[in-house]
């Protein structure tokens, strides 16, 4: 008989976790499968660097790794797009052919919507990618003074805590670099990561304070007018010399594209059968990335999408050759962020399932604030990387 087929979407992070974790398990449990990573890119890249990109504390290269190195684990990848899911066939097709499996486990990322409101696309800089953090990186080093604005056009977005260690960082650097810079941030929501929790705002809005940064908060973006440099909301408008913007998430397009991958109640994201990440009707289908963060109760960040993936990875492999590897999802997830320039935050979030909500809750506390936490986000980022070289 044909071993098993697993076929992985996207080489981010939930692909890489569940490809290499899938590989690593079958190997201790001496089972059988055939293991196979699709990805339009040949890098892994990780995401968070991208902002010590634009902030000077990280070179391009310590960012990524070529994705093919998984095959020295047996992974078999392959540089394709994928184009459409047939859950019913249990095949996927790609720009280059059709891909049949017997377990799926999908981690595509989100779409950048850009197009969202009208100016979003043509006004500021960004760094939700590596190009667009250099150009963040030149645009910040030429500043030389005027009022800088960090755009958050709707909640939640990837990664809730980067506006905030983006603007810390910013008014803390240019302060040392003796330029003169108010700094804002304009979003939605009563306060900075304030939907986990309330002492998490308290933390932030303290160190606000601290370097001077406003918190403005806006009900609804209308528009960006890039000529004229001004964002407009239902109640604000707010002039800017130089903005910094964060990207409104959409589903990917593989998964739009799909029948039966859209949230029927918040088209924005993938649903998902919560309590064991796999999709609501086909068992096989594994759901971990980003797309399907909100409708589990989860935050769009790679903390939750790394243990969904570990999670869905022991669940195949136990399927498959019986062994009881399932550890199950963990009861805290932590997170770990720059506050300002030398310090650092770290947040943990106490998990419990809903069995009446079908979704995870979260209890999130302040768990540290110190320079010590910066030195340990920055040597975990950077091993990340340099583990798959
Ligand atoms: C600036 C920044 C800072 C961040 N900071 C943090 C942080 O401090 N902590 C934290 O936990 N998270 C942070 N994140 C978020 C984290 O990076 C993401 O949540 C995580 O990477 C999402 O994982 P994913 O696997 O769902 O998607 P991704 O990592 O985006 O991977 C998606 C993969 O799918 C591939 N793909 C997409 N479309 C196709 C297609 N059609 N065909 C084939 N392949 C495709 C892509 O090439 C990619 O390999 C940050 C992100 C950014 C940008």
């Amino acid at each position: 008989m044909a071993p098993p087929r697993v076929l992985v979407l996207g080489g981010g992070t939930g692909g890489l976790v569940a490809a290499k974790t899938v590989a690593r398990l079958l190997e201790e449990a001496e089972g059988e499968a055939e293991v196979t990573l699709i990805t339009d890119s040949p890098w892994h890249e990780f995401k968070p660097l991208f902002a010590d990109v634009a902030f000077g504390s990280a070179r391009p290269e310590e960012t990524r790794a070529p994705i093919k190195s998984l095959e020295r684990l047996g992974v078999r990848v392959l540089l394709e797009r994928v184009e459409r899911i047939d859950p019913v066939n249990r095949t996927v097709r790609t720009d280059k052919g059709s891909h049949s499996y017997d377990y799926l486990v999908v981690s595509l990322g989100i779409r950048y919507g850009w197009d969202a409101y009208p100016g979003l696309a043509e006004a500021g800089y960004h760094n939700y990618t590596l190009e667009a953090a250099r150009e963040l990186g030149r645009a910040l080093a030429r500043f030389r003074g005027g009022r800088i604005v960090i755009l958050v056009p709707e909640l939640p977005h990837r990664c809730g805590m980067y506006p905030h260690e983006a603007a810390t960082i910013i008014a803390e650097a240019m302060r040392k670099r003796g330029v003169k810079a108010e700094v804002a941030v304009v979003a939605p929501g009563r306060g900075p990561m304030a939907r986990l929790s309330e002492e998490y705002a308290k933390v932030w809005l303290a160190k606000y304070e601290e370097l001077g940064v406003e918190y403005i908060r806006h009900k609804g973006l209308q528009e960006v007018d890039p000529e004229k440099r001004v964002i407009r909301a239902g109640n604000v408008e707010e002039r800017y010399d130089l903005l910094v913007k964060v990207p409104p998430s959409r589903l990917p397009e593989p998964l739009a594209a799909s029948e039966g991958f859209q949230c029927s109640q918040d088209k924005r994201w993938a649903c998902v059968e919560a309590r064991r990440f796999r999709h609501p009707r086909y068992e096989e289908v594994f759901m971990v990335g980003e797309h399907s963060m909100p409708p589990a109760g989860l935050p769009t960040a790679g903390i939750p999408i790394h243990f969904a993936a570990d999670y869905a990875a022991q669940q195949i492999v136990s399927e498959i050759t019986g062994a009881q590897v399932v550890a199950g999802f963990p009861s805290t997830l932590t997170c770990v962020g720059y506050y300002g320039v030398s310090s650092g935050f770290a947040g943990t979030c106490e998990t419990s399932f809903d069995d009446k909500e079908g979704r995870w809750r979260l209890g999130c506390y302040v768990s540290a604030v110190n320079p010590l936490v910066k030195v340990m986000k920055e040597a975990f980022y950077k091993s990340w990387i340099a583990a798959l070289k």
